[in-house]
């Protein structure tokens, strides 16, 4: 750990200790990672105020996503202060002596059950549950009580006697409003050291991450008026789905802003970032063909006029978050309509009264047939694959349950031994499903069937190393959840996380509003609850949303105007495309364009619609991934997925026996078969080590720097491996 500076020790050793190194319990140091003892760092010089002086008290939010450790770090951290000083005196040697764990009812046990895995007998945690009698035991002899927000809020004058030297607040978004009663309680305590633990920092809105600032470093965001018109009010405003161009530049420039004047005081790491010690993981997006009947339906029910929105007071009909509701269900399988549509309750009079004879395309019964289902025949593909040349294990997340019944209806008949977790399944079984899927070989149980409702709460399914998200959700965060079940610490094998997407549909316009706020979330991990989504589209918006382009293979890949032609080519190749070319006029006035822009403007159109050139750049991100247009046959198998290759040739022999056209024909839908894989998104390891590299890289300010060096050998190695 740091030593203090002069400044540090004339404020704080003001009776002359001597000044001795910190070191964090050898127990611990052991068993933890790099990317955690960089943390416990963080933590410890932010609360001791080693790392900058702060005029009250001192704090840190450690935002680290689950699963990589925040309660190891967060004991680590106790330890130190509980059995150290930086200022040595021979009758007291710790930094602080009593430390409060306030978290919710449900994690209080499992605090006092971490402290016991990593440091044994070795510290006095004391542990309040509901039935404890606070007053009996706050002046005892203990060195950590963990409570939980309640009793804190209850209890705060008998909290604020003991005198605590450390305040940790787990799942921290609790407090994140400033007038609660617990908020209240926890302030008046006047604890000088503070560390907030959460996965979500920023749930709802910003104002709560200012609370939770304000809380740990008071005045430090200056005035919460300021605040809301410098960052609060810019971003919010550019993260909605319709807003124009230069709010959305507004709030990716404030949010960056915001990130780095916060920096100081928030350490958050992403699986992703520490991806270097756990294999690589493939994130594919697959844009599959819808059924025939699909595609029927999706006809009749995009094809209608919208309803004006005054109307809808008036009459029964569906508004547009209805509608949109309909096509994702839509999207996963057609069964999922034939209840609503043809229902007797009063959704489906709704429903009749505003698609009329378009009822008549959904059937009647539901058919549980998968190759109704573009996904759930693609899926249906890569699971005999998979099966096949392998012996991995995969999860399957949906948000609909009765998608997980087609598919264990699937697997029954195909003989696929699965576990099944929902919302049915009770908390206290779901850890013993957990563990018997994690534990049996693959041939014993092969699939993990989990709704993404249920899947979201620390659940580990690392006994899977493949994952298929089924539908995708409006909230990226969510889906990331989903998606973190597998690729987390321990994970041993190469990691592969399929997104099925339905061609031209509303799942393309999900994806594509995923990418353009991640670009927010990236910044400042903001996490948006989309229930206000409807009042969030303007008419022409939902008329986008609703519309059906089924005339092309891939719409996102058409919106990004890409010069790759679909030929899996990656972001440096691009960039070689450009080299020789001498700038156009155009080229200047888009100075700040991404490498595929320049290119694309000159092919195309001279005069590219502006709204279609802003999606564009907010979208810009997916030029880190490859893009394979499948959809041709000559195209067939680049991707670094053994399974997909093999589909994929499978396809395209299956193909070109089936006719022997010149492959220059247009697209379309209807000539291939339900299921069969348009397009491919990939994002590849080789990009993903080249951006943690650079990132490194960037903290060095002097080139010369041994670490620099190092870093330059290492890269040079990565590319010779890959
Ligand atoms: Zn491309």
């Amino acid at each position: 750990m740091n030593r203090p500076d002069a400044k540090h020790q004339e404020r704080f050793n003001l009776r002359g200790g001597e000044v001795v190194d910190v070191h964090i319990n050898p127990l611990l140091a052991r068993v933890m990672r790099p990317d955690q003892i960089e943390g416990v760092r963080f933590l410890y010089n932010s609360v001791t105020q080693l790392r900058s002086l702060m005029p009250e008290s001192a704090g840190a939010i450690l935002a680290d996503e689950m699963g990589l450790g925040k309660t190891l770090q967060t004991i680590a951290v106790v330890d130190i202060l509980l059995r150290q000083c930086c200022y040595f005196f021979p009758k007291r040697r710790s930094t602080v002596e009593k430390v409060l764990i306030v978290c919710p009812a449900t994690l209080v046990r499992n605090w006092k059950l971490e402290f016991k895995k990593w440091l044994g007998d070795e510290c006095r945690v004391l542990c309040a549950d509901e039935n404890t009698d606070i007053k009996s035991v706050i002046y005892g002899k203990y060195e950590v009580l963990v409570v939980n927000y309640e009793k804190v809020r209850n209890h705060s004058t008998l909290f604020s006697s003991a005198k605590f030297g450390l305040l940790v607040c787990d799942e921290a978004h609790q407090i994140k409003n400033a007038d609660s009663q617990i908020t209240q309680a926890l302030d008046s305590l006047r604890i000088e050291r503070k560390i907030l633990l959460t996965g979500t920092p920023i749930q709802n809105n910003l104002t709560e991450f200012y609370t939770m600032i304000n809380f740990i470093a008071r005045g430090y965001l200056g005035d919460k008026a300021k605040f809301r018109k410098d960052f609060e009010v810019p971003i919010t405003r550019g993260r909605k789905p319709n807003c124009p161009f230069r709010h959305w530049q507004m709030a990716e420039e404030r949010s960056r802003l915001l990130q780095k004047i916060t920096a100081p005081l928030l350490l958050r790491r992403t699986a992703e970032a520490v991806n270097r010690r756990l294999p690589p993981k493939h994130d594919i997006v697959l844009f599959c063909n819808p059924s025939p009947l699909q595609h029927k339906i999706y006809t009749a029910l995009a094809s209608l006029e919208l309803v004006n929105f005054e109307q809808l007071a008036t009459e029964p009909k569906l508004t547009g978050l209805e509608r949109i509701l309909l096509l994702q269900k839509l999207c996963s399988a057609p069964d999922l309509l034939v209840d609503d549509v043809h229902g007797k309750g009063k959704t489906g009079k709704r429903i009749k009264a505003t698609i009329g004879a378009a009822c008549d395309t959904v059937p009647r019964v539901k058919t549980r047939r998968s190759q109704d289902s573009g996904k759930i025949s693609a899926l249906l593909k890569l699971l005999v694959g998979i099966r096949r040349k392998t012996d991995d294990k995969v999860v399957l997340v949906s948000n609909f349950t009765m998608t997980l019944d087609i598919i264990q209806e699937i697997c029954e008949s195909m003989r696929y031994p699965f576990l099944r977790i929902d919302g049915n399944v009770k908390p206290k079984t779901r850890s013993g499903i957990e563990h018997e899927f994690n534990t049996s070989a693959s041939k014993d149980c092969f699939i993990m069937l989990l709704s993404a409702k249920a899947g979201g709460q620390g659940m580990n399914l690392m006994g899977a190393n493949r994952l298929f998200m089924l539908d995708c959700d409006w909230n990226p965060a969510r889906d990331h959840q989903a998606m973190g079940r597998i690729h987390r610490t321990g994970q041993k094998k190469e990691c592969f996380i399929y997104r099925l997407m339905l061609s031209g549909t509303l799942d393309e316009k999900i994806f594509q509003r995923q990418i353009s706020k991640m670009g927010l979330s990236d910044a400042l991990m903001l996490t948006q609850e989309d229930s206000n989504l409807a009042e969030d589209f303007a008419e022409e918006e939902l008329r986008d949303v609703l519309r059906y382009q089924n005339d092309t293979p891939c719409s996102t890949h058409d919106i990004l105007q890409c010069p790759c032609g679909g030929k899996g080519i990656l972001l440096d190749d691009v960039n070689r495309l450009f080299q020789d070319r001498t700038p156009t006029e155009e080229d200047e006035d888009e100075q700040d364009s991404l490498p595929g822009f320049m290119m694309a403007s000159q092919v195309t159109e001279a005069n590219i619609n502006r709204k279609v050139k802003e999606t564009r750049k907010k979208l810009a991100s997916l030029f880190d991934w490859t893009h394979h247009n499948f959809s041709k046959a000559e195209n067939a198998v680049l991707t670094q997925d053994e399974i997909l290759n093999y589909i994929i040739e499978r396809d395209a022999q299956s193909e070109s026996t089936a006719n022997n056209g010149d492959g220059d024909e247009p697209f379309s839908s209807s000539s291939k078969p339900s299921g069969a894989i348009l397009y491919v998104f990939a994002k590849q390891r080789r990009m993903l080590y080249k951006e943690n590299l650079k990132e490194d890289i960037s903290i060095e300010d002097d080139d010369e720097s041994p670490k620099t060096k190092a870093l330059m050998r290492k890269k040079a190695e990565m590319n010779d491996v890959i």
